[in-house]
């Protein structure tokens, strides 16, 4: 993108973003600075940061997810090079009963269970990110500075408490014990009718369809439940050519059978063998030009488009085309869902959104593990909580969580089969240290697991390497008021064609001493989501150059986007990016969801020989957990896998 309009899109106002460009303060916004401590400030002394006054990473704005600092020797690790310039590990001394690697949902329901059997256990969890919670990341702005200000929530990760299955016995009860009930929670807390009058809508770019252009309330129901949008007028004025609006128009309306002559079992058997985007294509026979417009539309769940997702998926999901096929309601063996229709039967109505995300079950886990650092005793007031960091790795705690720690080797001490101990090396400050346990939990990322265990059998190795994380970004926007989303009418859009396909506002959510914004007048934070990819490309691929794109793009580049693309969409309702955006937090995962089985791409496994069952055996004294040890990239299966992980070291 163009920098020319730099000064027209605010490039250099003073707003709580570039503050912490890169992880590394240089000036000062709204926020004072002393509210931001750095996150990455080893070897002024001693102390760890984590250890020092005002340490409070949710704060943080600028370049959050994996944030720079975080990730950068786990690729010398992968390149092997790490070992060569790393100094001799210092030993710590310290002797576990269990180490987690990885203060995600996972690892730390992995502690949590563990100290359920043996209570008297001492536990030390490693992360290499600045905050606990991996995925599960809190995201607060402060209007006007966190003493005198209001406070936003937001999650910069895992979203909500959903899946396309039901929760398990275990992932259920570990709810119950936290004392979240979802359905409980949504029917008090979700405010109802804030938004009423606004609708979705579709933007244009004339990047891709030659001219900006707002569809207001989707053209005749493009997203599933829009009762709004049945009108067909919506498309009236826009570029795109008469014959694409007829075909979009066709294809949202019509009942015809794409797929006549076959059964319903059938037909499903076909269309998990399809692209959504080749069953337009050669199926409805849309005209190409049709294609831009849906191609995004699988991207906040897949992260890639209606290339790389099946068909059948889509039908799950209520796209349109599928009306006149009559398919019988219920999965197929290939799906990973068991509703007959979106997510709806599976849920049970066990779905809510914390105003933070799912951050709030991480600081629910943490709060269980260690008293000290999280006061209150409630769901509804975590909500509002600080966590004391300092509280989080004290000597005489029986669970200690280390932050900026990457962990760069799990070695058993002797022979795996009879070994007593499992040696763990770990990074922080520059400096490679060593503790030991009786037991490791590997809660972290698959893809990583080689490289500290090189010990593992080369088959299990390869296995841990199948799954390419699902890269995406998660962009949060705190400005000056909703009001031009009250003007255009707009809740959300999706913007097929820019840099980030979907923005909007957030579920309105009351919780405790937590208010959402009521105003439109008042401050509040825009959400926005890329997933960057490469269509044309088997799904392993596309994640592979979309993880290349968001680790080579500075920060920079994604404000200048984020101005540009609010800018665009919500100018015409009066928003100024120069005078409204007052901070931004970009939520980059490189190593997003996990990876699911893509049939269109993945080979049929037979039973027991999925790399992902050949990858999640236990080795030793060391188990896996991570919900990519279940293939599946949902809060549910991080947990069920550290229970797994959990139940299998303690029968060794
Ligand atoms: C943007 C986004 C949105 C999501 N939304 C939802 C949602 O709405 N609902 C839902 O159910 N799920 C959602 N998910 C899926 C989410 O991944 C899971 O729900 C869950 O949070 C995963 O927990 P985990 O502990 O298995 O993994 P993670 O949260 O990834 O935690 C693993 C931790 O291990 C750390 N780690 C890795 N290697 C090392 C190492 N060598 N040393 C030390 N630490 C290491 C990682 O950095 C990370 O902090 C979302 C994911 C993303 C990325």
């Amino acid at each position: 993108m163009s920098k020319s309009r730099d000064r027209e899109l605010g490039m250099f106002r003073s707003i709580t973003r570039r503050d912490f460009l890169n992880g590394v303060a240089i000036g000062v916004g709204a926020v004072a600075a002393t509210d931001l401590l750095p996150a990455v400030a080893w070897g002024e002394s001693d102390l760890a940061a984590q250890d020092k006054p005002g340490y409070y990473p949710p704060a943080l704005t600028g370049m959050r997810g994996s944030h720079p600092g975080s990730f950068e020797d786990a690729h010398k690790l992968r390149d092997g090079t790490f070992w060569k310039s790393a100094g001799k590990p210092s030993d710590t001394a310290e002797s576990y009963d269990l180490i987690v690697v990885g203060g995600g949902i996972s690892g730390l329901a992995a502690a949590h269970f563990w100290r359920a059997k043996r209570p008297d256990a001492r536990i030390l969890i490693l992360d290499n990110h600045d905050d606990f919670g991996g995925h599960a990341k809190r995201n607060e702005f402060h209007t006007g500075g966190r003493a005198s200000g209001r406070m936003l929530l937001c999650n910069g990760g895992t979203w909500a408490i959903e899946s396309p299955v039901p929760y398990s016995k275990v992932a259920r009860g570990l709810m119950d014990e936290l004392g979240i009930k979802p359905a409980d929670l949504a029917a008090k807390c979700n405010i109802r009718g804030l938004y009423k009058g606004l609708t979705d809508g579709i933007f244009l770019d004339k990047e891709t369809f030659g001219a900006d252009f707002l569809i207001k309330g989707t053209p005749s129901g493009m997203f599933p439940g829009d009762t709004e949008s049945q009108s067909t007028s919506n498309l009236d004025g826009s570029p795109l050519a008469p014959e694409v609006r007829k075909d979009i128009l066709h294809l949202e309306s019509t009942s015809e059978d794409f797929l006549p002559g076959l059964t319903s079992d059938e037909k499903k058997d076909r269309l998990t063998r399809v692209s959504y985007k080749d069953f337009l294509l050669k199926n409805v026979k849309v005209d190409p030009r049709v294609v831009p417009i849906y191609q995004t539309r699988t991207h906040s769940l897949f992260g890639v488009g209606i290339d790389a997702v099946n068909a059948l998926d889509c039908w799950a999901l209520g796209f349109p085309g599928f009306k006149g096929l009559k398919l019988a309601p219920g999965p197929h063996k290939r799906m990973g869902y068991t509703a007959p229709l979106g997510f709806a039967s599976a849920r049970e109505d066990y779905e809510f959104h914390f105003p933070d995300g799912n951050a709030t079950i991480a600081r629910l886990l943490v709060r269980r593990l260690i008293p000290a650092s999280t006061p209150g005793g409630t769901v509804a007031d975590i909500v509002t909580t600080r966590v004391d960091y300092s509280q989080l790795d004290k000597k005489d705690s029986p669970v200690r969580l280390r932050l900026s720690c990457i962990v760069v080797g799990a070695k058993h001490l002797g022979d795996p089969s009879s070994a007593k101990e499992v040696q763990v090396a770990y990074l922080r400050g520059g400096k490679v240290y060593t503790a030991r346990a009786k037991s490791t939990i590997l809660a972290c990322w698959n893809m990583m697991i080689p490289y500290l265990c090189p010990e593992l059998p080369d088959k299990q190795k390869e296995a841990l390497h199948y799954g390419v994380k699902v890269p995406l970004v998660y962009t949060n926007v705190q400005i000056k008021n909703r009001k031009a989303f009250e003007k255009l009418g707009l809740r959300s859009v999706s913007s097929p064609g820019m840099y980030h396909s979907q923005l909007g506002l957030d579920v309105p959510v009351d919780i405790g001493d937590y208010h959402f914004p009521r105003s439109p007048e008042e401050p509040v934070v825009v959400r926005m989501e890329r997933t960057p990819c490469m269509p044309g490309m088997s799904e392993r691929d596309q994640h592979r150059v979309g993880r290349a794109d968001l680790l080579s793009t500075p920060f920079e580049t994604f404000e200048r986007n984020i101005r540009d693309q609010l800018g665009r969409v919500l100018g015409p309702g009066g928003f100024d990016p120069a005078r409204d955006i007052e901070a931004i937090t970009v939520n980059r995962w490189p190593h997003g969801y996990a990876y699911e089985y893509n049939y269109l791409f993945d080979p049929e496994w037979p039973a027991g020989q999925s790399p992902v069952e050949i990858a999640r055996k236990p080795f030793g004294r060391i188990a896996i957990a991570n919900s990519d040890a279940a293939a599946a990239a949902y809060t549910d299966t991080a947990i069920d896998q550290a229970y797994r992980a959990v139940e299998e070291l303690l029968t060794v």
